[in-house]
């Protein structure tokens, strides 16, 4: 699933659940709670204290991050392919291609 593909698909699962969006101050809001659990996550396995034994879905948090930015770009009318392309200029500009 592409960027674009993930976006429509966040956009209709919203529609097809939810009867009032949040707002994008609250849709900021659940993404750092996202980022939160990423970092969480990032820390048991990595952190100064790693943890052995420790169960860590880090990509299950990742795409929580992934979805929760979705959503706030869906609501700010952002087109996350057209993001992509903006880091296309920072790459070209540390001089390697995309
Ligand atoms: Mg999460």
């Amino acid at each position: 699933m592409n960027l674009k593909a993930l976006q429509k698909w966040v956009c209709e699962d919203w529609n097809k659940r939810s009867k009032k969006k949040p707002d994008p101050h609250l849709q900021l809001i659940y993404l750092f709670e996202e980022l939160g659990e990423m970092a969480e996550a990032i820390r048991k396995i990595g952190g100064n204290k790693a943890r052995k034994n420790v169960e860590v879905d880090l990509e299950g948090e990742m795409g929580d991050v992934l979805i929760a930015l979705a959503t706030l770009a869906n609501n700010c009318n952002v087109d996350l392919s057209a993001a992509v392309k903006k880091c296309k200029k920072i790459i070209l500009r540390h001089g390697q291609g995309f």
